[in-house]
């Protein structure tokens, strides 16, 4: 609940390109205008040799200062700087990314004279604290507590990132939650206040980076996504490449001279495209005009709305295509859809509205909530709900994400045993008492994995920890609680207790190693894991095989080792166990024939103990 001097917790949507900021007033979530009026924001900062400008007025001069105007900081939050899509989206930056301790991506930009380096959450901060500033302006009150929105791909180290530039910008994070979920909840107070049916809900957002597609299932109360699908790099900024591409083509066909090697210049024509690519949604052809665009040239140019849709079909279709794979993630049939819901600036292209009004055999689509502030006004909502400032009509409203792959650990073997399956809803608090120690260990390493496979080495590695100073013993003795827990803002704290000991470790996933999977790599995982299910089967087949060996030779063992006279039963099954050691990897009928045969000789020994 809000302090009484924390003013009204607000909404942010954190944008690749703009941001957007909404609070609870009066019954109804009210969009919020800058200093300019613009009810979305710039997510652009910009250093220069005497000032540091953030939104609206960093992005007007981008072209003026192109090396030191920092924006898409949302590609890089969280993300490793050897990341591949950090590499691809580097090389089309006019500023400067160098990699930092740890692989961390850092910005340089040249500020009063001096090169700095920030982080992206630090850029991120700064964004936020326009944002929080804007509301402070509009409320006249101090603002602190605020939801932020992510993309419901993020993972947790994105996730964190972003919750560290809300702490750094000065404002407390009272929950992250998913860009969908925030329209959803839009849509919700929009069509679902009256009548109680269930109804599948599509949201289609498309931004100025990326492409998200949620299937949910609403009744009046709930709201819980069944499958979400979508691409990192897809969007208005991806359409404007190709269409900038173009026209330096042209320009260069006009005049033999080519202006890519001037980042200013190329900077400028892309602001001019973009300005001129939304008279495009309501009207036949733009013109795109400059002075002095490359060493005194003007340009001048025409560009059709026909053309523009030529350029980029084939990533209007690729839209289409996650459209499709969203559907078959959440098994269901396009005719089930109540609903199509438009999202995100770059659902105004008519081509766009065309294509997936087609797909939905003429549906019409869901206009009635705007695209751009949706998410700001769901985060609002959210917040207010948090805090206690809605009132009773949203106070029913729950909303739900789920787990986009399995989580699961691997102890000894290389078997992922699954502690919190694909799609449950989060928060969620899982836990797996199963597990045992191996001989003599006092210390025993807990490796977390994110995927569908059964064999570990096939999923993705998210950390790891090691539980120490347990007490020696055979194994089997000791017993294992391993608990999974994911918050609301969807980070995950995996625990492990020894139940004799009561020692316990935990790890909380942030930027290790493997890290939890884009959503590219959900797509191919999910796709490896249909793939191989046949030959999956087999291993999921052979590690329960080789279990129920292990446990009826260690389980012997245990039995044997308290008996003075166990003739040559003590020989047979350090045996067993060194052909257990040998035999890691194996046919699941290997193991079941060893299975039969060590029981046929060895039961009639143990019935006589
Ligand atoms: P968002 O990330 O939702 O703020 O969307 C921003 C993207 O929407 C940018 O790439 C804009 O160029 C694009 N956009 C905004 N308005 C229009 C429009 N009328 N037609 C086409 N694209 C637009």
């Amino acid at each position: 609940m809000a302090g009484e001097n924390e003013g009204p917790a607000i909404g942010i949507d954190l944008g690749t390109t703009y941001s957007c900021v909404a609070v609870w007033q009066k019954d109804r979530a009210v969009i919020i205008p800058n200093e300019q009026g613009n009810r979305i924001t710039s997510s652009y900062v910009s250093f220069t040799e005497t000032e540091r400008l953030v939104g609206d007025a960093a992005m007007d001069i981008v072209a003026l200062n192109p090396a030191n105007t920092v924006f898409d900081t949302k590609r890089l939050i969280g993300r490793r700087f050897s990341d591949p899509l950090v590499q691809s989206d580097k090389k089309l930056w006019p500023f400067k990314v160098i990699c930092g301790a740890n692989d961390k991506p850092m910005i340089s930009v040249n500020y009063k004279g001096e090169e700095k380096l920030f982080a992206a959450e630090q850029i991120s901060s700064m964004v936020l604290a326009k944002m929080k500033e804007i509301a402070e302006a509009f409320l006249g009150c101090n603002v602190k507590n605020a939801v932020i929105t992510v993309p419901a791909y993020f993972n947790d180290s994105q996730r964190r990132a972003t919750k560290d530039a809300g702490t750094l910008s000065g404002l407390n994070v009272l929950r992250i939650i998913a860009e969908p979920t925030a329209a959803a909840i839009a849509y919700g107070l929009d069509k679902m206040s009256s009548g109680s049916e269930e109804k599948n809900v599509l949201i289609f957002d498309l931004g100025g980076g990326t492409f998200d597609v949620s299937l949910l299932t609403m009744v009046k109360s709930t709201s819980k996504v069944k499958s979400t699908a979508g691409d990192t790099h897809l969007g208005g900024e991806d359409f404007d490449n190709r269409v900038v591409n173009y026209l330096v083509q042209a320009f260069e066909t006009r005049h033999k001279k080519d202006i890519r090697d001037n980042p200013r210049a190329l900077r400028r024509l892309w602001t001019a495209w973009e300005r001129a690519k939304r008279n495009l949604s309501f009207m036949a052809q733009t013109n795109i005009g400059m002075d002095c665009l490359y060493q005194g040239i003007d340009f001048e140019y025409k560009l059709t709305r026909e053309k523009f849709e030529e350029l980029n079909l084939e990533l209007f279709e690729k839209c289409i295509g996650h459209v499709e794979k969203c559907l078959k993630d959440g098994k269901m049939d396009k005719k089930s859809v109540h609903d199509v819901v438009l999202v995100g600036g770059s659902t105004r292209i008519p081509k766009v509205q065309q294509l997936l009004q087609d797909f939905f055999n003429g549906k019409q689509l869901c206009k009635s909530i705007h695209p751009d502030e949706a998410v700001a006004y769901g985060a609002a909502v959210q917040a207010a709900i948090l805090t206690g400032q809605d009132n009773h009509e949203i106070r029913d409203l729950i909303w739900w994400d789920v787990t986009p792959l399995s989580l699961g650990i691997s102890v000894n073997e290389n078997e992922m045993r699954v502690v919190v399956p694909k799609n449950t809803t989060i928060p969620t608090k899982k836990e797996d008492a199963a597990f045992t120690n191996p001989d003599h260990k006092t210390g025993i390493t807990f490796m977390v994995y994110e995927g569908e496979r059964p064999r570990a080495s096939d999923n993705i590695q998210l950390g790891e920890f090691v539980l120490s100073g347990i007490p020696s013993a055979l194994r089997g003795v000791l017993k294992f609680n391993v608990c999974f827990e994911i918050d609301a803002n969807g980070i995950l704290t995996v625990s492990a207790e020894d139940k004799t000991s009561g020692k316990t470790n935990s790890i909380t996933i942030s930027n290790v190693k493997g890290m939890l999977s884009s959503k590219d790599e959900i797509e191919r995982m999910l796709e490896e894991a249909e793939r191989f299910e046949l030959e999956d089967s087999e291993h999921k087949k052979s590690f329960n095989a080789r279990k129920a060996l292990e446990k009826y030779v260690y389980g012997t063992r245990n039995i044997v080792v308290t008996k003075v006279q166990a003739g040559n039963l003590e020989d047979e099954i350090k045996k067993a166990i060194k052909w257990l050691e040998e035999h890691r990897d194996g046919e699941s009928e290997v193991f079941e024939n060893k299975t039969k045969e060590l029981k046929s000789f060895w039961d009639p020994i143990l019935k006589n103990f």
